[in-house]
C-alpha cells in the first residue's frame, strides 16, 4: 500500500508545528519541533511570505500528513464531504476523525496514527465483534471497538493505552481501558477537533 515515506519529524518541520506523528517522542523534549522549528535543508531558515494559494496548499498538506492520507484518497474524501449535507469543511473533518485507524489511535490502542493503522491492518481490531482491517472504515455512533483477545498482550498496545489514559480520552469516546475496548458514542463536533486545523482553507483551495 502506498504511503508517505518522508521522515516524520521532517514533515512536522516542513509545516512548522507538531503533527504528533511519532507517538511518545512527540510529548518529550526530543521532539524536533522543540529543537529546530524550521524546515530541514539548506534554505530551511529563510523566511518568505506565502501567497494565499501557498497558505491553502500548506494547510491541505498538513491535514493529509496528520491523518496519513495521500493525495488521491484525500481528494475522494473531500468529494464525499462536499456531497453530504451541511458544511463541507466540517464534514471533511468528521470523515477523517471517524476513520477506524484514527479512532483506534484516539482510543489509545496505537501510540500514533501510523501505528494504529498497522494494528488495524494486522487484523488486531474488532468492530462490533467482527475483525475489521480496513483503516478507512467509517466508524458509526454506537460502534464498539476493541482489541482482539490475543493481541491484548502486545507490549506496544499496552504501552500505548497506558500513555493515552494519562492524557485523557476525547469526550465522544466511552473507554474501558482495562478491557481494551471503547464505544464511539457520537461523531465529534467541530469544536471537539483540533483547533490548529483550518479546513476552510482546503475548501477554498478546492473551490477554485
Ligand atoms: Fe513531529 Fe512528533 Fe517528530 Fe515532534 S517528535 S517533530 S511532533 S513527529
Amino acid at each position: 500500500m502506498a504511503r508517505n515515506l518522508e521522515p516524520k519529524c521532517k514533515q512536522c518541520r516542513r509545516e512548522g508545528e507538531k503533527l504528533f506523528l511519532k507517538g511518545e517522542k512527540c510529548f518529550t523534549d526530543k521532539c524536533a519541533i522543540e529543537r529546530r522549528n524550521y524546515p530541514a535543508g539548506q534554505h530551511g531558515q529563510k523566511k518568505g511570505r506565502l501567497s494565499d494559494y501557498g497558505v491553502q496548499l500548506r494547510e491541505k498538506q498538513k491535514i493529509k500528513k496528520i491523518y496519513g492520507v495521500l493525495e488521491n484518497q484525500f481528494r475522494n474524501i473531500y468529494k464525499n464531504a462536499d456531497r453530504q449535507k451541511g458544511v463541507t469543511g466540517v464534514n471533511l473533518m468528521q470523515i477523517l476523525e471517524c476513520r477506524l485507524d484514527n479512532v483506534t489511535y484516539l482510543m489509545g490502542f496505537g501510540s500514533s496514527r501510523s501505528e494504529a493503522r498497522q494494528i488495524v491492518r494486522h487484523n488486531n481490531i474488532l468492530v462490533n465483534g467482527k475483525r475489521t482491517n480496513i483503516p478507512a472504515y467509517q466508524v458509526k455512533p454506537g460502534d464498539k471497538i476493541e482489541v482482539l483477545a490475543k493481541a491484548k498482550n502486545q507490549l506496544r498496545i499496552k504501552t500505548a493505552i497506558n500513555s493515552a489514559e494519562g492524557r485523557t480520552f476525547p469526550i465522544w469516546l466511552d473507554m474501558n481501558v482495562k478491557e481494551m475496548q471503547g464505544v464511539f458514542k457520537s461523531k465529534p463536533d467541530r469544536t471537539d477537533i483540533s483547533s490548529t486545523i483550518n479546513e476552510s482553507l482546503v475548501v477554498e483551495l478546492y473551490s477554485k
